[in-house]
């Protein structure tokens, strides 16, 4: 059974003191998601990882609704809205309901590469922004390289802008970038003189070569790849903030994008949960419903109390940033870390659930698709990207013992 089928979330979940604003945001993308994002997510996701096959009708029709306006305020081009981080996870969670690879999409360009232009200047900021803003560009960010992801120390980030007349020359790789097989631009995290920055580069010039987008365990909507950099252009005024500055840039960009994240988490389990509930009332055996056997009731009322628990957190999180706190600990690693747990756990419990059904991609007999299996390999992702989940929990564990 492929969704939508009944949403349990409204028995589960009370959102005490949620903006009404951002109730009714939800219901818009809610609405969106149904009708456009879920009837094409099975066949988007069969398609082969290259240009083809990225989604550009949906990333623009997420543009012309207006979802890349929601984080920013009024004076920026966005919807100026009380609760921006909480409303921008909350679309997080509303896609990944149906479609990690189009929440990651979301998130890199609105979520992430908008936040680092915050720290730019007002020229760099108005070059980039309403044009992320409006879907005419696509951003990516870009901070891991082959040999340093957890690690992104000066001396481990090996991509380096050199100095030259009016600006540098940036030379390195890349590895692993949302996006970047189409984006226009990228926010690249490099050293100068050996000190970490951050650097806005445009994607469409000499010196830039994007290889084959990689072939991944899921998510194959959201294309992934290398970005080479060889001698590219980057002009003086595409520094963002100063250098020196690139990894607290990097920080509080992951902010916003962890806690982006846990609410994909919670929309993946969401949907893993909602699917396994309809698949237990009506498949029977032994004279009863799958519903009545008292192993899956308390399984799934595990489930139904992990979810509510990641929903907290990271309304927690985004409730504590829109506030003003720019790094809001321990709730935004908490709330990366247990919301895409959350997703994993739930999802592979959904496949078992299914029995045989849970294992099939597309069954031969009817074409038919249950949809569990893409949500257990999409939900490992999240685990890993953002900062690793072990990462998350050492910074948890740093606020009880300190560096
Ligand atoms: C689908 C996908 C999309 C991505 N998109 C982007 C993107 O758009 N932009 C970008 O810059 N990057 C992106 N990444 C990269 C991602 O952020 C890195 O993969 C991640 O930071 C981990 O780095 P790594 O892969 O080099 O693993 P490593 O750093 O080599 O880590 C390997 C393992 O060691 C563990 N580990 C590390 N340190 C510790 C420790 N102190 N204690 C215990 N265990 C530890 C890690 O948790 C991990 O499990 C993406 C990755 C994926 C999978």
């Amino acid at each position: 059974m492929q969704l939508p089928v009944n949403r349990t979330e409204e028995s589960f979940f009370h959102g005490i003191s949620v903006p009404q604003e951002v109730q009714e945001l939800r219901h818009r993308v809610r609405r969106f998601a149904e009708r456009e994002l879920g009837p094409a997510v099975a066949a988007m996701e069969e398609q082969p990882e290259d240009l083809s096959s990225f989604p550009a009708t949906l990333v623009a029709r997420m543009a012309e609704l207006g979802l890349y306006r929601v984080p920013y305020g009024s004076h920026e081009g966005g919807d100026g809205l009380s609760t921006p981080m909480l409303a921008a996870a909350v679309v997080m969670e509303e896609l990944a309901y149906y479609s990690n690879s189009i929440a990651v999409i979301y998130d890199c360009q609105c979520v992430l590469s908008g936040r680092v232009l915050q720290y730019a200047t007002d020229e760099l900021k108005m070059t980039y922004l309403p044009a992320i803003i409006s879907g005419q560009k696509i951003a990516c960010v870009a901070i891991t390289e082959p040999d340093a992801g957890s690690d992104v120390s000066p001396t481990s980030v090996g991509t380096m802008a050199i100095p030259a007349e009016g600006g540098w020359r940036l030379t390195g790789r890349k590895r692993f970038i949302i996006n970047a097989p189409v984006a226009d631009l990228a926010c690249v995290l490099c050293t100068i003189d050996g000190a970490l920055s951050m650097v806005v580069v445009d994607l469409k010039q000499e010196g830039v070569t994007i290889p084959r987008p990689d072939r991944k365990l899921g998510m194959h909507a959201c294309l992934t790849a290398d970005i080479v950099f060889d001698g590219a252009w980057v002009p003086s005024g595409n520094l963002v903030w100063k250098e020196g500055k690139g990894l607290r840039i990097a920080l509080a960009a992951l902010t916003r994008g962890r806690i982006a994240v846990a609410a994909s988490g919670v929309g993946m389990a969401q949907a893993a949960f909602d699917l396994s509930v309809h698949h237990m009332k009506s498949r029977r055996m032994f004279n009863r419903a799958l519903a009545e056997m008292q192993h899956w009731q308390f399984r799934f009322a595990e489930h139904a109390t992990h979810i509510a628990m990641a929903r907290d957190l990271y309304y927690k999180a985004a409730l504590r940033h829109d506030a003003g706190e720019e790094f809001p600990e321990p709730e935004t690693s908490m709330s990366k870390y247990f919301g895409t747990q959350v997703a994993g756990d739930v999802a592979r419990d959904a496949v078992q659930v299914h029995g045989g059904y849970g294992f099939m991609r597309r069954l031969g007999a009817d074409d038919s698709v249950y949809g569990v299996e893409r949500i257990y390999r999409e939900a490992k992702g999240p685990e890993v990207y953002e900062g690793s989940n072990e990462i998350l929990k050492w910074m948890i564990a740093r606020q009880m013992f300190g560096r």
